[in-house]
């Protein structure tokens, strides 16, 4: 499954929800890029100032990271995309990986079902520079719409929580920008192929996960191609 929307949208919040419910693993290429850069790897120093920019990470390098880790075993009964695809090329690399044209051996998959959070713009803003993360468990905060019982503690383990740099005021904008010019034609992209389903990301995050769920279920019962549900 493909989680599509602007960051602050709430798909990581709803990937760990996943997770839980259906036990396969989330893939959020923000994480990995932010783990590569924090080991200092040949990938995190060809990524850390594009994305202290708020620029999206050259494809072929994303590719190739998320095609390492699709294939470990964890992922054989499906995953969730968090943050991938997040333009054309992605999305077509992605198709030929699902359809075991990328490595040697690899069995093609069901195509996936895309979920798009729709937001506005100004809780968007609310959310990126309220969000607080809990640099052990990877739980996600919000100053103002999901407190912690101590401020910035983490509920789970008492960890102090971090804010992330791209968070900042100037790099939400681009990462903004980037979203609308690169990512959001991935909608009508996946709209075209009748596997796109829209969810209210403005609802409480219990209500947004229901919505996420039944489309899971309505496409599981779907033959591949039907248009399912949705706004
Ligand atoms: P995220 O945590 O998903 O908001 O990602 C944080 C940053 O990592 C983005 O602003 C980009 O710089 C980079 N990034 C994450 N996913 C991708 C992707 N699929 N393609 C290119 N860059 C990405």
């Amino acid at each position: 499954m493909i989680l599509l929307g602007p960051p602050g949208a709430g798909k990581g919040t709803q990937a760990k929800r996943i997770v839980e419910r259906y036990d396969i693993p989330q893939i959020s290429t923000g994480d990995l890029l932010r783990d590569n850069v924090a080991r200092g790897t040949e990938l995190g120093r060809k990524a850390k100032e594009m994305m202290a920019r708020g620029e999206l990470v050259p494809d072929d390098l994303v590719n190739r990271m998320v095609g390492e880790r699709l294939v470990q075993a964890d992922c054989a009964r499906g995953f969730i995309l968090d943050g991938f695809p997040r333009t054309v090329v992605q999305a077509q690399w992605l198709d030929r990986f699902l359809a075991g044209k990328i490595f040697e051996n690899q069995k093609p998959c069901d195509p996936p079902v895309v979920v798009q959070f729709d937001v506005d713009y100004n809780s968007l803003l609310e959310r990126l520079t309220g969000r607080r993360s809990c640099p052990t468990c990877g739980r996600i905060y919000n100053i103002h719409t999901q407190p912690t019982r101590v401020p910035d503690v983490c509920d789970v383990d008492g960890s102090k929580l971090v804010m992330r740099n791209d968070d900042r005021r100037e790099v939400i904008a681009e990462r903004l920008k980037a979203y609308e010019l690169q990512t959001r034609p991935l909608a009508a992209y996946y709209r075209r192929r009748g596997r796109l389903v829209h969810v209210d990301g403005d609802l409480d995050v219990d209500s947004v996960t229901v919505q996420i769920v039944e489309a899971i279920e309505r496409f599981r019962n779907a033959p591949v191609g039907t248009e399912s549900g949705g706004a």
